[in-house]
């Protein structure tokens, strides 16, 4: 009996011809996944291992891309999340619970503390804060109970580098274990399992998606025994990614190298043009000597990417310093970046930080693919234009 048109729509015939190879991973969209027959069904979530389940999991397009940030992090494993805070939140919920103590930065990414501080401590979990500049002093901070370090180098916003070899080992003589936010080295600048780190995690939302335009999170692992309880948490939270999203960070991947290539460069050379200013009191980018932690910078990266921040002299009030942001208009005001697009944001660190004088004189400067020259003339019209602003 030939089946009604309506049943076709979607139980085709067509056939399309074998053999399409192309220099792009195809999208593959899903929410079910087919199987044969009933035996072969199944729920587990480790597709790798074994075999697809449910789109939630992973199709071949957040395969592949997990399987390269994989690769470019040099570990073995890679988990996507639907953003950077969710892979921070899945690195907690995977290595703490309830009486367990985490110990976090005080120049974290602010999120990640705010996480912790609001959220986690409703679970009984307990978290404190260390100086980012601590090195293997961190084991003064430890409690019998404490079972994740946070590092992230450079650090949000005030870009101090720590000593992440010297954490990594302190930690490892007590058995716990240390994640990093590798956000701004774009999980290439810095191989963290080199360095020791148990857990790097990525806002592929910045470098890796590098256009703007999607929000997504990476978790990555060396050690194949940590793969069961951060898969387990990112399953059971129904963390799932967008397939679409996935091709359009597969899209910037191979062009990763030439945007860090071009904003290391640009950065670099407006860093030290700002450092030279009269108005400025400090350039806090982690390849300048007035960096704190510039040492380890040049101990323990192959780069530097195009996130920075500067440092207006005292005698700039808060209002000189957002009329000097407000004169930008190459310099876009905005959160998040990594993109194409030059940004500038002010902070007002007076609120947060105790330990730095920087007060709300700080702006983090993200550099994109605009001519250098035509930035450096916009920052130094926006100096001048600050100054005289009452
Ligand atoms: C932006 C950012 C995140 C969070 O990324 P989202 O995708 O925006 O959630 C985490 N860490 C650092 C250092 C970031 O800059």
């Amino acid at each position: 009996m030939p089946q009604d048109w309506q049943t076709r729509l979607s139980h085709t015939d067509a056939r399309v011809p074998d053999g399409f190879e192309s220099l792009t991973p195809p999208g593959y969209r899903g929410s079910t996944v087919v199987f044969p027959k009933t035996s072969s069904t199944h729920t587990d979530w480790n597709q790798e291992e074994f075999g697809y389940a449910y789109g939630m999991h992973g199709t071949p397009t957040t395969l592949e891309l997990a399987g390269r940030i994989a690769e470019l992090e040099g570990g073995t494993h890679t988990l996507l999340t639907p953003s950077g805070l969710a892979a921070i939140g899945v690195v907690d919920l995977a290595f703490l619970s309830a009486g367990s103590h985490v110990l976090i930065p005080e120049n974290v990414y602010s999120p990640n503390r705010v996480l912790a501080v609001k959220l986690l401590c409703r679970f009984g979990i307990e978290a404190s804060f260390y100086p980012p500049n601590i090195g293997a002093g961190i084991a003064e901070h430890f409690r019998p109970h404490t079972h994740l370090v946070w590092t992230e180098s450079p650090g949000s916003i005030t870009m101090e580098v720590q000593d992440v070899p010297a954490i990594c080992s302190a930690a490892h003589e007590r058995a716990i274990r240390v994640a990093i936010d590798n956000t701004w080295s774009a999980g290439a600048l810095f191989q963290a399992f080199d360095h020791g780190v148990d857990v790097s995690v990525q806002a592929t939302t910045k470098y890796i998606g590098g256009h703007s335009d999607i929000l997504m999170g990476s978790v990555t692992i060396r050690d194949h025994a940590h793969l069961e309880r951060l898969g387990e948490v990112r399953a059971r939270l129904g963390l799932a990614v967008s397939p679409d999203d996935c091709s359009l960070a597969l899209r910037g991947l191979p062009t990763l190298a030439v945007r860090l290539k071009h904003v290391e460069q640009s950065a670099l050379e407006i860093a030290r043009w700002l450092a030279a200013r009269p108005e400025v009191q400090t350039v806090l980018h982690p390849a300048l000597e007035s960096c704190p932690g510039h040492e380890l910078w040049k101990r323990d990266f192959t780069g530097s990417s195009g996130l920075f921040s500067l440092v207006l002299k005292p005698e700039f009030s808060g209002v000189q310093v957002r009329a000097f942001v407000d004169a930008l208009a190459l310099f876009k005001i905005g959160y998040s970046w990594g993109g194409v697009a030059s940004l500038a944001v002010a902070y007002d660190m007076s609120r947060v930080r105790s330990d730095t004088d920087y007060g709300d004189r700080i702006v983090r400067l993200n550099i994109g693919l605009e001519d250098r020259e035509d930035l450096i003339r916009e920052l130094e019209q926006a100096l001048r234009s600050a100054i005289h602003h009452t």
